[in-house]
C-alpha cells in the first residue's frame, strides 16, 4: 500500500487541448479517493496517468514515494479495475485470480497460498470452480478484485466500475466495494461521474470541471461549504436551488420573500448587487409539521403547483421568475454540469407526514443560515466557510502549461497494466 500523490499535473493531448490542468490531489496512504465531475472533466485522464497509460504531460506523479513519471505500468504495481472487470471466461474463478501469479511465475505453493487467502476475504471459496460466466455481477467484481489483491499491489485504482449496471444492482456493489476497501484498508482512487457513488464512498472527494480541480475535501465538507456554483449543483440530490438575491444591511430579497440572514454572510455579499442565492430543497420544510426545536430561520407562503410522494420524502414544486440577469449565467452552469439548473422553480423536500397538496398555498420554513450566497460573474460562493471546505486548489489562471510529449502507452503496455 501506498501515498500517491499528484502534483501540478498537466495533460495535453495532441490538438494541446489541456484536459488536466494543473491539477495536485494528495491521496493517503489507505485512503478511498474519488476523482468525480461531468464526461470530460479529465477524471478518466488522470486515471490513467497514474497508471501510466497515458503520458505526463507536466509534473510530477509520486507513488509510495517514489516518481514514477517514467516507469512503464508494469512497474508501478497498482491493480486496476474495468467496468468489464476483464475476466477471462475459460478459467475458473481460481484461476482467474491466480492469472497475475502464473504470468509472474510464482510457484504452485505460493499461488494456492495466496488465491486461497483472497477468496477467503472476499467469500469466493465456494466459488473457486466455477467459470465467471456463471456468477452474479457481485461475484464477478470480487474475482476481479481477488486478481488485484493476489498481487499486494500498493493501490486500487476504479474507473467507472458501476456504470453498466442496473440501479439495484448498483447500490450492492457500491455497498460492497466500500465493505471491502474497508476491510483491505488497500489505497483506492475511483472514478465516477456520479454524486452519489462519489458521496457514499469517499474518504475525499475530487471535484473536476475542465480539467481543473474546484474542491478536494469530505463528502461533508463539499456539502455543507461548496466553494463554487459549480460544486454546489454537482453535489446533492435533488440539485440545490438558485435563484437571484440582493442583499441589503442584513437582508436577503429573494423571489419569494426577504428574510433576514446571519451578519457575517450578509457583510460578506455587502456591496456586490444582484447575486445567486443557492437553497438546498432539504433545508425547507412544510412550516406545519415543523419540529419546534427549530427555532432558526424563517417562513413564508408559496403556491404549491406539483407535489410527488415517495413514501419516505416528498417534494414540492413551487414556480418562479428568475431575474434576466441571472438567467444566462444559471443556463451556463447547466452546461457545465451537463443537466438543466433549474430556475423557474423551488425544489421544496418535505418530511412524509406533510399534508401539503397540489393547488395549495403553503406555509413553508426556510433555514435562514443554509442560504449560500455566489458572485453572478466569477461563481464564488461568498458565504462558505473556508476553514472547513477542505483543500482549495491554487488559482490556475496564470498557468503555464507545458508542451505535450506524444507517447501514449502501447496496448500491450495496457495489458501488463491490468495483468501483470
Ligand atoms: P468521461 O466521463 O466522458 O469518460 P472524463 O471526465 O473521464 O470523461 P477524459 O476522458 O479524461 O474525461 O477526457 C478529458 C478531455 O480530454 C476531454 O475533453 C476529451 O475530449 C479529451 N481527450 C480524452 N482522450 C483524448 C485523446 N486520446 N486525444 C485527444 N483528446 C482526448
Amino acid at each position: 500500500m501506498a501515498a500517491i500523490e499528484m502534483k501540478n499535473i498537466v495533460k495535453q493531448y495532441g490538438d494541446g487541448f489541456p484536459a488536466v490542468n494543473d491539477v495536485s490531489i494528495d491521496v493517503e496512504d489507505g485512503e478511498f479517493m474519488i476523482l468525480v465531475g461531468p464526461s470530460g472533466c479529465g477524471k478518466s485522464t488522470l486515471l490513467r496517468m497514474i497508471v501510466g497509460l497515458e503520458d505526463i504531460t507536466s509534473g510530477d506523479m509520486v507513488i509510495g514515494g517514489k516518481r514514477v513519471n517514467d516507469l512503464a505500468p508494469r512497474d508501478r504495481n497498482l491493480a486496476m479495475v474495468f467496468q468489464n472487470y476483464a475476466l477471462y471466461p475459460h478459467l475458473t474463478v481460481y484461476e482467474n485470480i491466480a492469472f497475475p501469479l502464473r504470468l509472474a511465475g510464482v510457484s504452485n505453493e505460493e499461488v494456492d497460498r495466496k488465491v486461497r487467502e483472497a477468496s477467503s476475504t472476499l467469500e469466493l471459496d465456494e466459488h473457486l470452480d466455477r467459470k465467471p460466466g456463471n456468477l452474479s455481477g457481485g461475484q464477478r467484481q470480487r474475482v476481479a478484485m481477488g486478481r488485484a489483491i493476489v498481487r499486494d499491489a500498493q493501490a486500487f485504482l476504479f474507473d467507472e466500475p458501476l456504470s453498466n449496471l442496473d440501479a439495484k444492482l448498483r447500490g450492492q456493489m457500491r455497498t460492497e466495494i466500500a465493505r471491502l476497501q474497508r476491510r483491505l484498508g488497500i489505497t483506492t482512487v475511483y472514478v465516477t461521474h456520479d454524486q452519489t457513488e462519489a458521496m457514499t464512498l469517499g474518504d475525499r472527494v475530487a471535484v473536476l470541471k475542465r480539467g481543473v480541480l474546484q474542491q478536494l475535501a469530505t463528502p461533508r465538507e463539499l456539502y455543507t461549504n461548496p466553494v463554487n456554483l459549480f460544486v454546489a449543483g454537482f453535489i446533492g440530490s435533488p440539485p440545490m436551488n438558485f435563484m437571484p438575491a440582493t442583499v441589503e444591511g442584513t437582508q436577503v430579497k429573494l423571489p419569494f420573500g426577504t428574510f433576514a440572514i446571519p451578519q457575517e454572510n450578509a457583510s460578506k455579499a455587502k456591496g456586490k448587487g444582484l447575486l445567486i442565492a443557492g437553497i438546498r430543497p432539504e433545508h425547507f420544510e412544510d412550516a406545519s409539521v415543523m419540529d419546534s426545536s427549530k427555532t432558526q430561520g424563517a417562513t413564508f407562503r408559496t403556491k404549491v403547483d406539483v407535489v410527488e410522494w415517495l413514501g419516505n420524502e416528498a417534494y414540492a414544486y413551487s414556480p418562479f421568475e428568475a431575474a434576466p440577469e441571472v438567467q444566462e449565467q444559471l443556463n451556463q452552469l447547466g452546461r457545465d454540469l451537463d443537466s438543466e439548473v433549474m430556475h423557474t422553480q423551488l425544489v421544496i423536500a418535505l418530511d412524509s407526514s406533510s399534508r401539503v397538496k397540489e393547488g395549495d398555498e403553503a406555509e413553508i420554513w426556510v433555514d435562514t443560515s443554509q442560504i449560500h450566497l455566489f458572485d453572478p460573474s466569477t461563481g464564488e460562493n461568498l458565504t462558505v466557510d473556508r476553514s472547513a471546505a477542505g483543500t482549495l486548489p491554487e488559482d490556475t489562471s496564470t498557468q503555464d502549461v507545458a508542451r505535450q510529449q506524444d507517447s501514449i502507452a502501447t496496448p500491450g503496455e495496457q495489458e501488463a497494466a491490468t495483468e501483470a
